[in-house]
């Protein structure tokens, strides 16, 4: 569910006729329970992948050829280009067991980020526990140098993405298996208008509000429903809910994005959030029925084209670089 920076970036692609029905019918299609991410299993075994026939071809997908960059690229740090375009210098890797924290689906190898995700994370998981939260389940991050992924997220490409599970970690060292099978918790009630009673704690909203209140933070995504019970349960100090933004999906993880470090010059921000907490009003179209239950659609009458995947001329010259080094 980490289409988000895409689905502005494919409007602006997309003929203004039906535009609109068609970042829908995707945002749609993305919130659907079968594409939740970190519903996702993997396996302790992952298969290789095959070499490619033509990797200097320059109709290979970007994708195919960071899938297979297992290692960071040894430069400076420098999240380059746009997080649904682009790439990660220097990426540093969050262990994957913490005092406070544990990755999640280690076949993936996405725990790689900018020096300043990785610290930004350790700091949440410790500042996390005296409120209540007892360690993070660490989603997907950033592969090894960046980049489009072979499947899932459309951003996370920067090195400034990261996906924490609403589920609190568990007081044991998860094994292999289960951090490739183990499920993320629904969060969202099954009406969809509110959050699950039965789930949601005073912890959940706390470790979202301090994620939040981290000034290099730069948003948060998060459910409709989950938004509505932040707004409800945030008291008197209320800023930091501007930052987090409601979106399909997320309802089984929260979705930090970092802004731009400063040793990134190439790093391309976000436009800015909009002003104001986004609750009440701003969030009412979200429940509305035919948002909360859509109606399939007809079939098109020609069927739509996939998109075209990223090649490495779409993204920034250095992401080459960052591609080729040893
Ligand atoms: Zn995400």
């Amino acid at each position: 569910m980490h289409m988000i920076a895409s689905i502005g970036a494919r409007h602006r692609h997309t003929h203004a006729a039906g535009r609109h029905i068609a970042v829908l019918a995707l945002a749609i299609a993305l919130a659907m329970p079968g594409a939740a991410n970190a519903q996702t299993k993997g396996t302790v075994d992952p298969k290789p992948l095959p070499p490619l026939a033509k990797p200097d071809d320059p109709k290979t997908p970007a994708k195919e050829l960071f899938g297979r960059r297992p290692l960071a690229a040894p430069l400076q740090a420098r999240s380059i280009g746009f997080y649904a375009k682009g790439c990660l210098a220097g990426a540093t890797a969050l262990p994957i067991n913490g005092q406070t924290w544990q990755v999640m689906r280690l076949s993936r190898n996405r725990n790689w980020g900018h020096p300043s995700l990785v610290q930004f994370l350790e700091r949440l998981a410790e500042k996390g526990t005296k409120a209540g939260w007892r360690g993070l389940l660490v989603g997907d991050m950033s592969q090894a140098r960046g980049g489009p992924m072979l499947t899932g997220h459309a951003s996370h490409q920067v090195g400034l993405d990261a996906d924490i599970w609403l589920t609190p970690m568990p007081e044991r060292e998860l094994t292999r298996v289960e951090r490739e099978e183990m499920s993320a918790t629904m969060a969202v009630a099954a009406d969809r208008k509110d959050v699950d009673p039965n789930v949601w704690t005073p912890a959940h909203t706390a470790i979202i509000r301090i994620a939040a209140q981290e000034p290099q933070v730069e948003r948060i995504f998060v459910n409709p429903a989950i938004k509505k019970a932040l707004c409800r349960e945030a008291g008197s100090n209320r800023t930091w809910l501007n930052k987090v933004r409601a979106y399909w999906g997320h309802d089984y993880h929260f979705h930090v994005r970092m802004r731009c470090p400063a040793d990134s010059p190439d790093c391309k921000p976000q436009d800015p959030v909009p002003a104001g907490e986004g609750c009440g009003k701003d969030l009412d179209h979200w429940f509305k029925d035919s948002i909360l239950y859509p109606k399939p659609a007809p079939p098109p009458a020609t069927p739509p084209k996939p998109r075209p995947p990223l090649l490495m001329s779409d993204l920034p010259p250095a992401c080459r670089q960052v591609l080729l080094a040893p």
